[in-house]
């Protein structure tokens, strides 16, 4: 439980975070909440020799409406999600899952960059972030790029960001139509990550037919993935019940379940349909 020693270093600005990880060659990882990279570290699964801290920068924090979307700065807590009233209001699944991660302690800490940089296959927010289509406003060498959340996720705490990239915000965009969504998860009973978490995203017409739905699940398998087979099955179909038992069905195609000590690949594919079904169901109610 002791982590191999690394120096410190503490950011001012995002430009000298990516200096400072640029200088050190692959070698320093961005420290935020700390609360995947230091458990990390401790049990020596990670140990980078620098710890670049980014705690301090004032410029990644903070919620923001900007036209169609709400900007969340990658150094926003779970907390302040779970509770802003912008984010409530235009995007509730996000404030919703964002209240069911972890403990008290771990929402006052844990960020919303790190949450998703970390790429967790047990982490809430990848799933509310790929349902929501949200986007990574990333800095690195080269200046400022976007990166689409479907596009950000490579593996098992594996993403697209370069070892001298740092996720300045999360472009959140606001459905322009009438929607629904919510998240649902089974979470496990010691840590609180979700052993199986669906996020949905229901765009609907007047008469209450699915013109698009988005589907997005977290925890089951090896890594968040869009479930687009539930998609396709839920698209142009009534919102009831009987449509959506029938498309969770499908909620685990296309995606690899492992088992661990906790639950069986088995088990883990069941909770992926019983989770959507709910999401589903928990939306339009
Ligand atoms: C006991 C416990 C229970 C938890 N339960 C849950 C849960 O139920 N659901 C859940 O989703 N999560 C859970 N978490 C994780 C927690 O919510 C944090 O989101 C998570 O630890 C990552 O955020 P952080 O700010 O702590 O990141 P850190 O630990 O500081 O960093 C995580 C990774 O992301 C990188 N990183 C961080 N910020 C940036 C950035 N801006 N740009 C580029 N790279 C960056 C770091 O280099 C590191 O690789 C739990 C954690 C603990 C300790």
């Amino acid at each position: 439980m002791i982590p191999t020693a690394f120096d410190y270093e503490r950011a001012s600005s995002v430009e000298e975070a990516v200096h400072l990880l640029q200088s050190h060659k692959g070698e320093a990882r961005i420290l935020a909440g700390g609360h995947s990279l230091l458990p990390l570290m401790k049990l020596r699964l990670a140990s980078p020799a620098v710890l670049v801290d980014i705690g301090g920068i004032q410029d990644l924090k903070g919620i923001a409406v900007e036209g169609k979307d709400l900007v969340v700065g990658a150094l926003t807590t779970h907390s302040e999600l779970s509770r802003d009233e912008r984010v409530k209001k235009n995007l509730p699944l996000l404030a919703e899952a964002a209240g069911l991660i972890g403990d008290l302690q771990v929402r006052n800490r844990g960020t919303v960059g790190g949450n998703l940089a970390g790429a967790d296959p047990a982490s809430d927010l990848p799933a509310v972030a790929l349902a929501l289509e949200a986007r990574l406003m990333v800095e690195g060498p080269q200046g400022a790029k976007e990166i689409p959340m479907e596009d950000f996720i490579l593996g098992p705490l594996l993403t697209a960001l370069g070892p001298d990239e740092v996720v300045r915000a999360v472009r959140f965009p606001i459905p322009a139509e009438t929607w629904k969504g919510a998240y649902a998860k089974f979470e496990h009973p010691a840590s609180g990550y979700a052993a199986a978490g669906a996020a949905v995203v229901l765009l609907l017409d007047e008469g209450g037919t699915i013109k698009e739905a988005r589907v997005a699940i977290t925890g089951a398998a090896d890594m968040a993935y869009r479930a687009r087979a539930v998609e396709e099955a839920l698209k142009g179909e009534k919102a009831d019940e009987e449509v959506f038992t029938r498309a969770a069905e499908q909620a685990a195609e296309g995606a690899s379940f492992s088992g661990d000590l906790f639950a069986s690949g088995d088990y883990r594919r069941h909770l992926a349909q019983v989770y959507t079904r709910r999401a589903l169901r928990k939306a339009v109610s």
